[in-house]
């Protein structure tokens, strides 16, 4: 399996530490809102990842931490923590803010089909393991005390940025060149981070007392603390955007190195930023949508999933309404494909070359997804698959083993691609009946019987419990 390793910018071939094991970690959400369809692009790749190790063999331990405490506003070195300023613009306590859109995360990935981590560790339950790691950095001279809190000197880590493909000068003048971040007085280096933030007198809920001071940990501290306890100092794979790279990720590089003396991670795994009708989401601009944005549209939520899978993780992907329409009808089209492969009753044996076309189709498409997860290129040859049988369909040829041998195919592919194509093959054909009542209201409507048409969709629902619906494409059914 290859993989593209941001630490030395190459692909790579992929080799665990431990024989079959593989350590994964994935930075997790900041609990004080909801999580966008861009945060979500991020998790999915990084599940088809999972998925990937899982079926190539690899027992992947994965953990993805919980933010709820450290993570500032803007992700400058001042100012108010994200949960604790929620908290307070909804009259609640941190912790009720943070316990609330935590489980609205968790309903959303598990809505996407991403397999939920074996270990989800809080930041605010993790205080001791992250103490216990300042000490260690404090004791070997990287840490330096000012007016807000506890920092780590960047220039004293010899690799500082190195994860960035830049030296120590060239990322700091990129730094202040962007002055994105607000930084606090008394810092040596425009790279320096707290590791421990001191709490102002009025702060009650979410802080801790220290040998350094009353305060709560910064935001990098907390992932190298609970990834090294899960997974051990130094393990194998470290996800998350593109936008943990220069700052993010290469502080808990700077952090676990310099404390343990070891090599961190070996693979760094980042997916690249969604956009909306080709411009950054962001509130101001009214384009920020959640998964639950989409539900309330009518979009189900596998939709987002297979658009998300169209794109390969390190390019930019544009979201836009109509390619998720388009996403949608795939969807429709495939679960279509697999209802009438199940259909086949055509008695005979499976002759030898479309046997050998479906062998070829199914080793191509896991052959892109070890090379660099290429998943546009997996489902390219999920469909050269499904027009090729949809074809042999169409002429009749399919026999009962050809179509099982095509089933079972799309169910290994549903492996990676988590679409729930196994549910869409449990799923009832329309009964005859229906199907000439649906003709019937189509006739009622072209005559412009309104009340007529709607007294059949009303009977369709109600004895068979099948919902109507009328698209673009024409007449849609399904299951209520
Ligand atoms: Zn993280």
């Amino acid at each position: 399996m290859k993989l593209y390793n941001t630490l030395g910018r190459k692909i790579q071939t992929f080799r665990s530490i431990k024989n079959g094991e593989v350590g994964l970690y994935t930075c997790g959400p900041t609990v004080y809102w909801f999580a966008h369809i861009g945060n979500m692009r991020t998790y999915v790749q990084e599940d088809v990842l999972k998925r990937t190790l899982i079926y190539n063999g690899y027992k992947v331990k994965h953990v993805m931490n919980i933010t709820d405490v450290g993570h500032l506003v803007g992700d400058s070195s001042i100012g108010e923590d994200k949960v604790k300023l929620e908290a307070r613009k909804e009259h609640k306590s941190a912790y009720d803010v943070a316990r609330f859109y935590e489980q609205a995360f968790i309903n959303d990935i598990k809505r996407l089909n991403i397999i939920m981590p074996d270990v989800m560790p809080r930041a605010t339950e993790h205080i001791n393991e992250m103490l216990a790691l300042i000490k260690k950095l404090d004791e070997k001279g990287y840490l330096y005390k000012v007016e807000t809190g506890i920092y780590y000197d960047t220039s004293k880590f010899k690799k500082y940025g190195e994860l960035t493909g830049m030296t120590f000068e060239q990322l700091n003048k990129y730094l202040k060149a962007g002055a994105r971040v607000e930084r606090a007085a008394g810092l040596r280096n425009i790279t320096d981070f707290a590791v421990w933030r001191f709490a102002k007198e009025e702060e009650k809920e979410m802080v801790w007392d220290s040998e350094w001071g009353r305060g709560f940990p910064g935001w990098h501290i907390e992932c190298s603390a609970m990834s090294m306890k899960y997974l051990g100092e130094h393990f194998d794979i470290h996800c998350g955007g593109v936008d943990h790279i220069p700052i993010h990720h290469t502080n808990e590089i700077a952090q676990s190195e310099a404390a343990t003396g070891k090599k961190f991670v070996n693979y760094w795994f980042h997916v690249a930023f969604l956009t909306v009708n080709n411009m950054k989401m962001a509130k101001s601009l009214g384009n920020v949508y959640t998964l639950q944005d989409l539900i309330d549209k009518g979009y189900p939520p596998l939709a987002l999933r297979y658009f998300l899978l169209s794109s390969h993780y390190r390019s930019q992907q544009n979201f836009t309404f109509e390619a998720l329409d388009n996403a949608r009808n795939t969807l429709d089209s495939i679960y279509a494909f697999l209802r009438s492969l199940k259909a086949v009753q055509k008695e005979g044996s499976l002759e030898k070359e479309p046997s050998d076309e479906l062998d070829k189709l199914h080793k191509a498409f896991f052959d892109e997804l070890n090379n660099d997860l290429n998943t546009p290129g997996a489902l390219r040859n999920m469909h050269a698959l499904i027009g090729y049988e949809n074809k042999r369909l169409s002429e009749g040829k399919v026999t009962k083993e050809e179509a099982n041998k095509a089933i079972e195919i799309m169910l290994d592919f549903d492996k990676i691609l988590g679409l729930d194509f196994e549910k869409a093959l449990e799923e009832k054909e329309l009964p005859e009946e229906v199907a000439k009542l649906i003709q019937e209201r189509e006739l009622a409507r072209k005559e412009k019987n309104f009340e007529r048409a709607d007294a059949i969709r009303k009977e369709i629902e109600e004895k068979y419990g099948i919902v109507i619906e009328d698209t673009k494409e024409g007449v849609k059914w399904h299951y209520k």
